[in-house]
């Protein structure tokens, strides 16, 4: 029997459980939709993959200029309302995640840093989120209420429900439509075909990575580094860890919604080093700034690619969640000399079913 679901604590109402498979222990949330407007605009880089890595390039786009005044007003009138919360910010660095004490629990019974605190670095807004298991305070606040989160702000929508060209693409892909507007996958208004895969934090937006139907990738300006779909892992006892915002996807075509992506590919291979520190590990900062989420995790499932980059991947992650609680997928072979590449491939070659049992006969890393 799968253990009891651990209810998500933020707003909106709770999620409901769904289908999950009785012979797992792993939790399919689903939560409802929640969809905020994000521009497009922000595009800084494509990308092209090759051998599972995103090299991210930056072609000459004007930059916003940065009106220093409007700048000093932001932070002004962000830390007045940061502190009508009581929140103090001894510690807190703009543009990093900083543990603080959350004034509600005060840090709970072991009165500990519970409080997951950031500031954006113009510092228009900040958000936060309290990991204390009793707490779970969340929220955020902008400078200025009018502007909002400038990156999302209504002005630049440029993002649309998808035609039926591209939901026939996800369709091909084994992804439905109800999994698509689960995610709220959009698509970019008017030209070329688009893809937005919007990244969210507390049902915010707070970036967004883009994809043309040739392969080609890149993110939005001043998306953070972070995990795609983290809300979907608040307070999951498992998570599973995927290389690409479709595999994602197709986790959740399988009946589990505790799965985030990578946001960037896979290295070429593992480092030989020694891994290094939080502030140092700049190709692992998606992860440090999700890191909280996996602290009541006893379990995470790496189903990452097949190929070398994809393995490197999963032992990169492993090593920094610690191995000892890190299972591996290995994908079904395809036939004598091969195997089917990532969960995608596998969903769409041998279905649900067989996804859904190639990550439950996952094995233990360490
Ligand atoms: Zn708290």
């Amino acid at each position: 029997m799968p253990p009891p679901a651990r209810l998500h604590r933020l707003p909106p109402p709770p999620p409901c459980l769904v289908a999950s498979n009785t012979s797992s222990n792993l939790l399919s949330l689903k939560r409802p939709n929640i969809f905020l407007p994000y521009s497009a605009e922000f595009v800084s880089g494509i990308a092209s993959k090759s051998n599972g890595f995103h090299c991210f390039s930056h072609p000459p786009l004007s930059k916003p200029t940065v009106d220093m005044d409007v700048e000093k007003t932001d932070s002004a009138k962000l830390k007045q309302k940061i502190e009508a919360l009581e929140v103090k910010l001894e510690s807190c660095t703009p543009g990093q995640f900083d543990l603080l004490y959350c004034p509600k629990c005060k840090g709970g019974r072991l009165i500990q840093r519970t409080l997951s605190f950031h500031i954006s670095r113009s510092w228009s807004f900040a958000l936060w989120r309290c990991f204390d298991l009793q707490c779970g305070w969340a929220g955020q606040v902008f400078a200025d209420n009018n502007k909002e989160n400038p990156r999302v702000s209504r002005e630049n929508l440029r993002l649309e429900p998808l035609d039926d060209e591209l939901l026939g693409y996800f369709a091909e892909r084994m992804i439905s439509k109800e999994t698509l507007q689960r995610n709220n996958v959009m698509q970019v208004v008017g030209g070329k075909k688009i893809i937005a895969f919007p990244y969210r934090r507390n049902g915010q937006y707070v970036g967004c990575k883009y994809r043309t139907l040739d392969k080609k990738f890149w993110q939005g300006r001043n998306t953070e580094k972070m995990l795609y779909g983290i809300d979907d892992i608040v307070d999951a006892d498992e998570i599973i860890i995927v290389e690409g915002e479709v595999d994602k996807l197709s986790v959740e075509e399988a009946g589990y919604c505790n799965c985030v992506s990578v946001p960037g590919g896979a290295p070429q291979t593992v480092s030989v080093n020694k891994i290094p520190s939080k502030e140092k590990d700049t190709a692992f900062q998606y992860l440090w700034n999700c890191i909280d989420y996996f602290k009541k995790a006893s379990r995470v499932i790496l189903a990452t690619d097949g190929d070398a980059p994809g393995q490197a991947l999963a032992e990169e992650l492993a090593r920094r969640l610690g191995k000892e609680r890190c299972w591996r997928v290995h994908w079904p072979r395809k036939d004598e000399s091969s195997s089917f590449k990532d969960a995608n491939e596998v969903l769409k070659s041998l279905g649900a079913d067989a996804l859904r049992a190639a990550i439950d006969k996952a094995e233990l890393v360490a």
